[in-house]
């Protein structure tokens, strides 16, 4: 067997299973040490990060006092490297065509009751039209690995049509990219097209448990999978999210997968995952999940985003609609940084009247755009639509040396409050646009009177050409 190096780009290497055993090993043995989980608890404090034996260290920690020192470090990393504010997106669903066998997702190749479902370019406008009246700046787009029905052709079109879109007052202004594992050519077209953020959840770390749950198809190569990020790298996609599928497999070993990934590409490319998703397995269409046997209760999942925060503080943390309202408003003040809103995880879910019988798995928040951004200012966040790092270059190594210097916010709050008075205009209702104002007036004295003319000044022009002045 291969031996562990954090900067090879095999995944044999970079993600050793002897190696990650080993500092599973270490991590249990000091989460007993008091004196160290101490001294791992100051170090926290520093901001500066921790690595995944000592993030892990503290997930296998028993002690009360110790969890609640971690929540309330995780809240105050969150304040001061991104502010109150929390990105808003949606996953848009093009086609649920796969030729994969995923034990757990319903678009596993066997599944003859799901109706499989690809969008033309004409259904995607409307879509994106139901979407952009929504609110909507920022997607990203899902689909199943399919070579016949979703080639890299079809995704690449479908991107040139969606940004393409001219609606009322808005374009989208980021498409972010969610398909199976592919090659650095089909990376680098990605790269070409302008996408945002290139994401794919590893599912599991555990190579063994990996192979089990996808038993054919060409996802069932772990290698080529694990190696995915380092190939988009090499494509020139500078961002990369990160995830995986808790309830697959035993939470500690998957944190410490996912710790040791963010290491990997860290230490290797200067730049860590732009973000890391936090997906929890959820009921779908032929898949009874009381047959995996790993679910993760609540506290757990909390305490792991919150670990998530501290560990890598540069990287946004992503929680989706497979949550409920509950646990998002707590993971919100634990460390994420955006969320999606009103979504559908059907194909044509969002410009038909009545839901296509197609979606990937259930839904457990169902509120609209709208009502997610009135529950945002009532607890007190900045919903945000913004997309400037993306359009101003602060992408990759950029982007995190502004994070990791603490600049990061002097952007965010600023265009959050830019975009949140785009969304108040042209898209609120007037419940949400009165809450919105008088949000506004409260968050823009928050700021300094320089900065709160320049905002003003370019609230004015925004209202003139219809287009958001950025920062
Ligand atoms: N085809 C791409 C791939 O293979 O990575 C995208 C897959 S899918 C559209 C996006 C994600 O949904 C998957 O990576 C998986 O983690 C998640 N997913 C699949 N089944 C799920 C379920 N039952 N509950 C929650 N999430 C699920």
């Amino acid at each position: 067997m291969d031996k562990y190096d954090l900067l090879s780009d095999k995944a044999s290497c970079f993600m050793n299973p002897n190696q990650i055993d080993e500092n599973l090993e270490k991590a249990l043995k000091l989460s007993k040490d008091s004196l160290y989980i101490k001294d791992i608890i100051t170090k926290a404090y520093d901001k500066k990060g921790l690595s995944p034996i000592e993030a892990t260290a503290l997930l296998l920690n028993q002690d009360e006092n110790v969890t609640s020192s971690i929540l309330d470090i995780a809240q105050k990393l969150k304040q001061e490297f991104y502010g109150n504010r929390i990105v808003l997106f949606a996953p848009l669903y093009l086609s649920n065509y796969c030729i994969n066998s995923c034990t757990y997702c319903p678009y596993h190749i066997d599944n003859k009751t799901m109706p499989r479902k690809k969008m033309s370019q004409e259904e995607i406008i409307k879509e994106v039209i139901a979407l952009q009246d929504m609110g909507h700046k920022r997607l990203a787009l899902e689909l199943g690995e399919d070579p016949v029905h979703n080639p890299i052709e079809y995704v690449l079109e479908s991107i040139d049509t969606i940004y393409g879109i001219r609606h009322k007052s808005g374009v989208i202004r980021r498409v972010n990219v969610n398909i199976a594992a592919t090659t650095i050519e089909n990376y680098k077209k990605l790269h070409d097209a302008k996408i945002g953020t290139y994401i794919l959840f590893q599912e599991t770390y555990n190579k063994k448990n990996y192979e089990q749950l996808h038993p054919k198809g060409p996802k069932s190569d772990y290698a080529y999978h694990t190696e995915a990020m380092d190939r988009a790298i090499k494509g020139g996609l500078e961002d990369v999210g990160l995830g995986v599928l808790f309830g697959l497999h035993n939470y500690a070993y998957e944190f410490m997968g996912l710790l040791m990934h963010a290491d990997h590409l860290e230490k290797t490319y200067k730049a860590g995952p732009h973000t890391i998703s936090v997906p929890r397995l959820k009921p779908a269409s032929t898949i009874d999940i009381s047959s995996f046997k790993n679910a993760l209760p609540d506290d757990i999942f909390l305490k792991i985003i919150a670990l998530l925060r501290i560990s890598v503080p540069y990287t946004g943390l992503i929680i989706s609609t497979r949550e409920t309202s509950q646990i998002r408003t707590k993971a919100l003040e634990l460390g994420i940084s955006q969320i999606s809103g009103g979504s559908k995880t059907s194909v044509g879910g969002y410009s038909s009247k009545i839901e296509p019988d197609n979606a990937q798995f259930e839904i457990s928040d169902n509120r609209t755009l709208d009502e997610i951004v009135y529950w945002l200012m009532e607890n007190n966040h900045i919903p945000s639509f913004c997309t400037s790092c993306y359009g101003n270059n602060r992408q990759g190594v950029e982007f995190m040396d502004l994070c990791k210097s603490q600049q990061i916010a002097k952007f965010c709050t600023p265009n959050a409050i830019l975009t949140l008075k785009e969304y108040l205009d042209n898209y609120a209702s007037p419940k949400t646009k009165q809450k919105g104002e008088a949000f506004l007036k409260k968050e823009l004295a928050k700021l300094n009177i320089i900065k709160q003319k320049e905002i003003e000044n370019r609230i004015s022009i925004q209202k003139n050409t219809n287009e958001v002045k950025f920062f």
